[in-house]
């Protein structure tokens, strides 16, 4: 049986469409034994939509700059805070690099004029990049989903492709597992694209192909549940037959446990935030 006691993707009720707060998870996960949680909410104009994308009212971010007030212990399960943030160009651009943001939470002007992308980021642990509005994407060639992945997984903060399995942007997967473990960055087994789904279905053969990759190419993986709501923290029982199913080896899942995945993000070139 494979460990996993982290859960690094995982939302809140500030994503809109989630339904729970960060305490609910917290408890949740130490009930499920976890470690480790990581809180990972949309970082997407999925959450405001008609947002102009150019300019933005940090007002309406502010839930993420000011995360830094959270503890790094919460009922004894390591507590970090970062972002699902978009991919929104081939060339893996995130959503808020091409908005400015011109004024801080009270309205009154910033010190200088910086881009969302930074200004929310700058307080996050990590980022999970992944594709959910796909209309950029929509003509795709393997080449250009290849060049898109390998754009965000160049991005510093980013630590993870979420969910690439069933983004439904065809890449080379040998191409961008290869270049995630060059970088030390990971590739997301995403239990919720997993468990609705048919055996032996395109996502789970194509979830399947990634897990293969990793496996052989030497690239660690994040099993996370992607929850929405707290009773699903900690649950990855599909991710985890995929991973069994192909005899996974342990040493490559990031999140066995809490020191593991903070190896992982340090090797990653990220900030290992002290207890
Ligand atoms: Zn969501
Ligand atoms: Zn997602």
């Amino acid at each position: 049986m494979l460990q996993n006691r982290c859960d690094v993707h995982t939302h809140t009720l500030f994503s809109r469409h989630a339904y729970s707060t960060v305490r609910e998870n917290v408890l949740a996960a130490r009930d499920a034994g976890l470690e480790l949680l990581g809180v990972t909410d949309h970082f997407s104009d999925m959450l405001f939509p008609g947002a102009d994308l150019t300019h933005a009212d940090l007002r309406d971010y502010q839930y993420f700059i000011n995360t830094t007030t959270w503890p790094r212990t919460l009922e004894g399960v390591r507590l970090l805070h970062g972002a699902e943030a978009d991919i929104r160009t081939l060339d893996g651009r995130l959503f808020g690099q091409d908005v400015a943001v011109a004024e801080d939470i009270t309205g009154g002007p910033l010190r200088s004029v910086t881009t969302l992308y930074d200004r929310v980021v700058a307080s996050c642990d990590y980022v999970i990049a992944s594709v959910h509005y796909r209309e950029f994407a929509r003509e795709a060639t393997v080449s250009q989903g290849t060049e898109m992945y390998l754009g965000a997984l160049a991005q510093p903060k980013v630590l993870a492709l979420g969910h690439a399995g069933r983004a439904g942007v065809p890449f080379d997967v040998r191409e961008v597992v290869g270049e995630a473990a060059r970088l030390g960055k990971l590739m997301e087994i995403n239990n919720h694209s997993l468990e609705a789904r048919r055996r032996e279905g395109r996502t789970w053969q194509s979830c399947r192909s990634i897990a293969e990759a990793c496996a052989e190419l030497g690239c660690r993986v994040i099993v996370s549940s992607d929850a929405h709501v707290c009773t699903d923290v900690g649950r990855v029982p599909a991710a985890l037959e995929l991973l069994e199913g192909i005899g996974f080896p342990q040493e490559l899942v990031a999140t066995r446990c809490a020191a593991a995945f903070l190896d992982a993000m340090s090797e990653a070139g990220l900030t290992v935030p002290a207890l």
